[in-house]
């Protein structure tokens, strides 16, 4: 049996029998026992097209003997009975069913797979997440490691630092100004450049240097709009392990350790990933696809804590540099 948790939502029609209707849809089905539902509460719409109508918001907790894909059918073939309209992204619905988690599985088959779980969105989503912690509190989110009051308490600090990572040619830094524009909040840009072809650590403490200049002696108020950066100094490490023998990396490690403790820390990383495809296109691609992984990995590995990886990842495709924009903006609006 797997524990699964399930994010249910509405904004269209009568939600709350909607809801309540799709719950009792999905605990009738073979191979599905029902543990829990949270309450639903009004929740207001993020992303999308404009003037949609509030939400209502709530998670069930379920076991299951289905396989994944499976149960994602199950709960695609709930909302279709309940007359589910897809012909917009983010658009009004009467029933959305979302699989969260699903014991913990990770599947990550890249940008427009069928099925993601963790689901890529879940850790910045307040309306995700304080149904989720009023039946779940202490499941935990595989990626992170940690537990789902632990991943709303991240995103209810009041001061929020997001950073947004990329490769270079990401975009990185057009997606945080951006995201900094739309939500208020202070901008921070800095050069991050990997000097790839140099062995001499002097060149990699250089490139720490400009990366982490911004940021030392920052006042971090207590100010409910956030700052927005628009690198993340673990890439310098990650990049390091790669391009630098052993003994000049253990050299960098102690320093990037020392610059890693002078700032402060991401609270929440918008990873823009580019495709396979994108990434061929370019003279350096075969390494930048290496060290996208890599990134990503690390961002996703708390457990090895020399770069300090932030507890809420969301990944967002950069092919497309304004759905990226629209992408991060409503992953950081989400949070509020
Ligand atoms: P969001 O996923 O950001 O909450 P949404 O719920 O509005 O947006 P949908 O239109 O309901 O998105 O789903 C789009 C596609 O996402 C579906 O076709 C589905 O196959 C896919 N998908 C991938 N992973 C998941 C998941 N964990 N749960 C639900 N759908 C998923
Ligand atoms: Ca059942
Ligand atoms: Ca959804
Ligand atoms: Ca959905």
């Amino acid at each position: 049996m797997a524990r699964c948790l399930i994010g249910c939502g509405s904004n269209q029609g009568a939600r709350r029998e909607q809801l309540d209707r799709a719950i009792e849809l999905l605990g009738t089905m073979p191979g599905i026992r029902l543990e829990a539902v949270s309450r639903h509460r009004e929740t207001r719409p993020i992303g999308g097209p404009p003037d949609q109508a509030p939400f209502l918001n709530g998670a069930c907790l379920i076991d299951t003997d289905l396989a994944p894909h499976d149960l994602l059918g199950l709960l695609a073939a709930v909302e279709n009975t309940l007359h589910r309209d897809r012909s917009e992204r983010w658009g009004p619905r009467t029933v959305d069913l979302d699989l969260l988690l699903y014991d913990d599985t990770v599947i990550d088959d890249g940008d427009g797979a069928p099925l993601t779980v963790p689901h890529p969105r879940m850790t910045t989503r307040r309306f995700v997440l304080e149904p989720a912690v009023e039946i779940a509190p202490d499941l935990r989110h595989p990626l992170s490691g940690l537990t789902l009051r632990d991943l709303l308490d991240n995103i209810s600090r009041p001061h929020l630092h997001v950073a947004v990572v990329g490769v270079a040619g990401a975009g990185a830094p057009a997606v945080a100004e951006a995201v900094a524009d739309a939500t208020l909040a202070r901008h921070l840009h800095a050069e991050m450049t990997i000097p790839w072809e140099i062995a001499d650590v002097a060149a990699w403490e250089a490139a720490l240097a400009a990366a982490a200049g911004p940021q030392v002696d920052l006042e971090w108020p207590p100010d409910p709009h956030g700052t927005v950066s628009d690198h993340w100094l673990g890439e310098l490490i990650v990049a390091a392990e790669e391009a630098l023998a052993p003994e000049a990396l253990r050299r960098f490690a102690a320093l990037h350790e020392a610059a890693t403790a002078a700032v402060m820390p991401a609270h929440v990383a918008v990873f823009l990933r580019l495709s396979p495809g994108a990434l061929a296109g370019r003279p350096d691609g075969a390494r930048l696809a290496r060290h996208q992984d890599r990134l990503l990995a690390r961002l996703r590995c708390r457990a090895r804590a020399a770069a300090v990886a932030p507890p809420s990842v969301v990944v967002v495709a950069a092919d497309d540099p304004s759905r990226a924009v629209d992408e991060a903006i409503a992953a950081v609006e989400a949070t509020a």
